[in-house]
């Protein structure tokens, strides 16, 4: 895995859109739609504290460039985030068509930590991107990441 400055960049503005989210009474998650030419397109976090819990940040992408990007621009473009997509936004990911994706902390990391704290697993089976859509480029989990993830996880998930 050969990660750019600009990826770590964008990873780092995804961690901070995950800390925006626990700070708002969400679920610690962010992500970031990225164009070939390196512009920002569209960035979000987790809005399921309202009660609908499919309003996932990598979900709203794919609504977002479904909407407003060619099908050539959505496999040019990057999609960046916090926790690996889950099963359900890795499916929306390949349906619409969208390109690399670059993830700060892994599914597996999750659930790993999610079951060391004894707190209540998904409800979603943590498939890996790679199993939900093997054409797709995955990049991740990136270590520099996984204290200030796992702090934020912890706060939300299995709060002291
Ligand atoms: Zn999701």
């Amino acid at each position: 895995m050969t990660l750019s400055s600009h990826d770590v960049d964008h990873l780092r503005r995804c961690v901070a859109l995950a800390r925006e989210a626990l700070a708002a009474g969400d679920q610690p998650f962010g992500s970031l739609l990225v164009a070939a030419t390196g512009e920002v397109l569209f960035e979000d976090r987790n809005r399921v504290a309202g009660g609908d819990a499919t309003r996932h940040p990598e979900f709203e992408i794919c609504r977002w460039a479904a909407a407003h990007l060619s099908p050539a621009a959505r496999a040019a473009a990057t999609v960046y985030t916090s926790g690996e997509h889950c099963a359900m936004c890795s499916a929306a990911h390949g349906w619409v068509g969208l390109g690399r994706i670059v993830f700060a902390t892994s599914s597996g990391q999750l659930t790993g930590w999610l079951r060391e704290w004894d707190a209540p697993s998904s409800p979603v089976a943590a498939l890996p991107i790679a199993q939900v859509v093997p054409g797709v480029v995955a990049e991740g989990p990136v270590s520099d990441f996984e204290p200030e993830m796992r702090a934020l996880y912890r706060q939300c998930f299995a709060p002291a």
